[in-house]
């Protein structure tokens, strides 16, 4: 078992594509242990992207970020990690697979709504970053 943080990002949001993206990770066998509609400050979303903080895009990013509110959210679930990025698709909507949460409500590179970490050490800096342990309602 294993834990990843997913974030349902703004164009998502925006366009009421919460239910849709949630049905799909329950439907592959992810559990919601934790939820929370929220509208992230500049520093929090600049704190949660730090690793990408030289790169030409960190500015749209963290803008387009606190756009609008975002779904936070941690799945649990066998292989965790790695089935959520595989139902996420590619970064660039574009080079998506079918039937993807990238290839279905992504706009662009950029906008691609929904966020996945990326590794079991990076779900657990990124669960910690968003969640107290109290707010994580595990079933292991
Ligand atoms: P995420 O970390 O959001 O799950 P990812 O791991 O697939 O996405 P990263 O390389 O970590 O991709 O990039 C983080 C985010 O930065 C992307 O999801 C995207 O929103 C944005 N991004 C990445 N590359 C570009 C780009 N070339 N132009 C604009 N935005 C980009
Ligand atoms: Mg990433």
């Amino acid at each position: 078992m294993e834990r990843t943080l997913s974030i349902i990002k703004p164009n998502a949001v925006i366009d009421n594509n919460i239910g849709n993206i949630i049905k799909m990770f329950e439907d592959q066998g992810l559990r919601i242990a934790a939820a929370k509609l929220t509208h992230l400050s500049k520093e929090k979303a600049e704190g949660f992207y730090i690793e990408h903080k030289e790169r030409p895009f960190f500015g749209e990013l963290v803008t387009f970020m606190t756009s609008a509110p975002v779904m936070l959210m941690v799945l649990e679930g066998e292989n965790a990690v790695m089935k959520n990025r595989e139902i996420m698709g590619a970064t660039n909507p574009a080079e998506a697979a079918e039937g993807t949460i990238r290839k279905l409500y992504a706009k662009s590179i950029g906008e691609n709504a929904a966020h996945g970490s990326d590794s079991l050490q990076s779900a657990d800096r990124e669960v910690n970053y968003f969640f107290d342990k109290n707010e994580v309602n595990s079933r292991w």
